[in-house]
């Protein structure tokens, strides 16, 4: 899986200064069927760290405080 080095081109943005993973939520790294959020180490907060993704929204739908935005392209709308 190519790991992503431009957070703001993977289709999963979480908004940190809504992200609780610094006070032990793992709810969206938990979801993920793939496997593909995990933490960042810079911040404390979740992030896409592999550049792959099904677009089955758990992550989005799950986060307690709303920080997870997937973005599903246009041609999978
Ligand atoms: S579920 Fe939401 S608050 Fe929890 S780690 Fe993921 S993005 Fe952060
Ligand atoms: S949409 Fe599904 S595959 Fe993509 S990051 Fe969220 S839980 Fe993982």
């Amino acid at each position: 899986m190519p790991i992503s080095n431009h957070r703001s081109s993977v289709p999963v943005i979480v908004d940190e200064e809504k992200c609780i993973a610094d006070k032990g939520c793992r709810v969206c790294i938990d979801v993920c069927p793939l496997d593909v959020l995990w933490i960042n180490e810079d911040t404390g907060k979740a992030h896409m760290k592999y550049d792959e993704c099904w677009y089955c929204m758990p992550c989005e739908a799950d986060c307690p405080t709303d920080a997870v935005k997937v973005n599903i392209p246009y041609l999978l709308r």
